[in-house]
């Protein structure tokens, strides 16, 4: 009992009965485009198409009426599948001789379909794809049979071919030394190379998993940099995720580099040189991104120190060695840029200028080291009482001076009379026993319009002498001269 549901059930061949085949049928065939043969009942051929000759290099003359239509396809007698759809298209048989490779039609019931190498065909073989279907009179009777076959060694070399360039990019990928991803349209990973598990310990299997959640909801997960390329808007969403600099590429369009930190599986961290450029089809549409991972660290780290070392280098060049003050050349270039400052927005700026009392005595009485530990203990005075945005500077051998930008004078004196009062509080205990007090000269000044470094500090200074001769330990303010 054959089931309806039986691809192999629609051929039922009747046998000996014998019907004949519609005579207009070969007509047709004849100009059909796709190689087409017909068998009747008798396995003889009685159609062999002008693409069938051109296929197969025999001609129909030398077939028609005969059943020699093996010899076309085979070197040994062997029935073709329309020989075995005249014979009931038995399974058995249909794999008996073409193993897997055949499969009955989608299309029409009773018909059957295969795709095959032959090697004598052409030059070097060719691949054919071949179907086989009954032939019914009006009753329904199988009255022949026809095949059609079709050459598709061209298509099989493109596929071929196209498996080939996979491969080789997919080789190319892997022996890169540069650690490279690729993710499709749907942010999955399809290329993870060897570099890439070198660099992250992450095997290619684990990373390739779905990404489900490629976009993490804080900084600490963030995306690939070709993720966001790949969402297109990059140069919006970059700062969510990343700190450094985001950089357009120089040598491919629409691609971009950044470097970011990163913390590997052992909790090292590391620099890496980011670049991602999108994948573009060649009909223009977005279909990926690629990645590529450079460890930067050992570079970032020795520009980090050679930074350090050059700030390091820049303090102590503006730094008095003795008091960490300032120096002087620090205050020149100072007194410059906030008298600048000040003119520009007329905002308010204070100098001091302050030169200790007889200090030429204490070097003499004591000796120059006890004399350095004095100017040293003023330097604390100054440095404690001094806001943010005041700095102060030795700029002469007991000579110092402190700007103070946004102070006006009479507060600027306020500060300069308490660096005295303290300084003069001070005492210092000489080898000898003696308790040595000092006491300091201040002279305060403010900056007016039109003023430059030199007759800002001339005033200052003139405060500071003005002191010495009333009597010094004391502070003077000179008022700018007032205007026209
Ligand atoms: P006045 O009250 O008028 O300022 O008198 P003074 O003695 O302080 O002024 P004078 O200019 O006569 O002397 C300053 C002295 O400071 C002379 C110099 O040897 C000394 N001096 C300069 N630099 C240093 C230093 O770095 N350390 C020490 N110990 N002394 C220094
Ligand atoms: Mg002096
Ligand atoms: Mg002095």
């Amino acid at each position: 009992m054959i089931k309806s549901a039986d691809p192999f059930s629609a051929a039922e061949p009747t046998g000996n009965t014998m019907t004949t085949l519609d005579p207009n049928t070969a007509g047709f065939i004849d100009g059909n485009p796709v190689a087409t043969f017909v068998l009747d009942m008798n396995h003889r051929v009685v159609s062999w198409n002008k693409a069938c000759e051109v296929l197969t290099g025999i001609p129909a003359a030398s077939l028609i009426g005969t059943s020699d239509q093996w010899r076309a396809f085979y070197p040994t007698k062997r029935p073709v599948m329309a020989d075995l759809i005249l014979d009931g298209m038995n399974e058995a048989d249909l794999r008996y001789f073409y193993q897997e490779k055949f499969h009955p039609s989608t299309l029409i019931p009773g018909a059957c379909e295969a795709e095959d190498f032959f090697p004598d065909f052409g030059n070097g073989g060719c691949w054919l794809f071949f179907t086989a279907a009954p032939i019914r009179d009006a009753e329904g009777n199988v009255v022949g049979a026809i095949e059609t076959l079709q050459d598709f060694t061209e298509r099989r070399k493109a596929e071929a071919a196209l498996r080939d360039r996979e491969a080789l990019l997919a080789q190319i990928l892997q022996s890169t030394t540069v650690a490279t991803v690729v993710i499709d349209q749907e942010h999955q990973i399809i290329h993870w190379n060897k570099a890439c598990e070198a660099l992250t310990g992450q095997q290619a299997e684990s990373a390739m998993v779905t990404r489900d959640h490629w976009r993490p909801p804080s900084p600490e997960g963030r995306p690939f940099l070709s993720d966001l390329v790949l969402e297109g808007k990059i140069e919006d969403d970059f700062h969510r995720y990343f700190c450094g600099d985001l950089r357009q590429s120089t040598l491919i369009k629409g691609a971009y580099e950044t470097e970011a930190n990163w913390k590997n599986d052992r909790g090292e961290e590391k620099w890496l040189y980011l670049t991602a450029a999108p994948l573009i089809s060649s009909n223009g549409e977005l279909i990926g991104a690629i990645e590529t991972m450079q460890d930067v660290t050992e570079r970032r780290l020795a520009e980090e120190s050679l930074r350090r070392s050059e700030e390091r280098y820049r303090e102590l060049s503006i730094t008095d060695a003795m008091t960490q003050l300032y120096n002087t050349r620090h205050f020149s270039a100072m007194v410059g840029k906030e008298i600048e400052r000040a003119e520009r927005y007329r905002r308010p700026l204070t100098l001091l200028i302050a030169d200790v009392d007889n200090f030429k005595a204490i070097n003499d009485t004591y000796g120059h080291s006890e004399g350095d530990r004095v100017l040293v203990g003023l330097a604390e005075v100054i440095r404690l009482s001094l806001r943010s945005t005041d700095s102060a500077y030795r700029y002469g051998g007991e000579e110092f001076a402190i700007l103070m930008p946004e102070v006006m004078v009479r507060d600027g004196a306020k500060l300069a009379e308490r660096v005295r009062k303290q300084f003069g509080d001070r005492q210092f205990e000489m080898p000898d026993g003696t308790v040595l007090r000092s006491t300091v000269s201040i002279g305060v000044t403010q900056f007016q319009p039109g003023d430059d470094t030199k007759s800002l500090f001339c005033r200052a200074d003139d405060g500071m002498y003005q002191a010495k001769r009333r009597g010094k330990n004391c502070v003077v303010i000179v008022e700018p001269p007032s205007g026209p």
